[in-house]
């Protein structure tokens, strides 16, 4: 079979190629899908994990085992675990190694930070000057995750697109920790806090309309866009050097 009986988590995970014993597991854990695509072959050990979904495996998704599936087979399909023998040795291992290391850190990043949730926290920003004091914390526990040792891409190109978007996103929050205030004061919403952007300049918010405020905030205004435009930029370049360096 296509697998030739090595271990899609062992690999995933490890970039380990040797050959185990193993079982046929379901992806979706349903036992009457038996399409090809629903099979992947797995070892004993990594077997019971993914059944019971606990220790290293807890938390892997369909998704990812798909992809360890399909890196496995184009590993295979080349050749790679040819003349491995254990212990598994040299560069091939290396490389695998460090791939599925990314690959579980660029979904996590993905999950603390969605594309979608900074797009529209950037639409806000951008547009009425306000944001969610959630939506703020969120990111703030996005960059402390990835300023924490061990939490860092190996490849270096890949770590130094995440360098510069967290420092995009510290500059970003910076600037709104200075320059934005609770608005309106009274506010009715339980759980969550609305920020604006120095009302008291703001023509539309408590703003006096003269020419002097206003001038002072279309300053303002001009800083907030060049951040908010300098981590689209930064994420972009991430995203595409994710694209480039784990799925091509
Ligand atoms: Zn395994």
């Amino acid at each position: 079979m296509e697998s030739a009986r090595r271990c899609a988590l062992c690999f995933g995970f490890d970039g380990d190629l040797q050959r185990k014993k193993g079982q046929i597991a379901h992806i979706d854990q349903n036992s009457s899908n038996a399409d090809a695509a629903n099979l992947v072959y797995i070892c004993l050990e990594h077997h019971d994990e993914y059944d019971s979904k606990t220790s290293q495996v807890k938390g892997i998704t369909e998704v990812e085992l798909q992809s360890y599936k399909a890196r496995l087979t184009a590993a295979i399909a080349r050749g790679d675990h040819l003349g491995v023998s254990a212990p598994q040795s040299g560069a091939i291992a290396k490389e695998n190694a460090i791939r599925g290391h990314d690959e579980r850190l660029f979904r996590q990043a993905d999950e603390l930070l969605q594309e979608r949730f900074l797009q529209e926290f950037l639409n806000q920003l951008q547009s009425d000057d306000s944001y969610w004091i959630s939506s703020a914390s969120r990111i703030d526990t996005f960059r402390g995750t990835f300023t924490e040792t061990g939490n860092q891409f190996i490849d270096t190109g890949l770590s130094e697109k995440l360098r510069l978007l967290i420092e995009g996103l510290d500059a970003l929050l910076v600037f709104l920790a200075r320059t934005f205030f609770v608005y309106p004061e009274q506010q009715h919403h339980a759980d969550d806090t609305r920020l604006c952007m120095f009302p008291e300049l703001n023509v539309d918010r408590a703003g006096p309309g003269t020419a002097e405020s206003m001038r002072k905030y279309d300053k303002f205004q001009a800083e907030l866009d060049k951040l908010s435009g300098d981590v689209r930029a930064a994420y972009d370049q991430y995203r595409l050097a994710v694209k480039h360096y784990l799925y091509l």
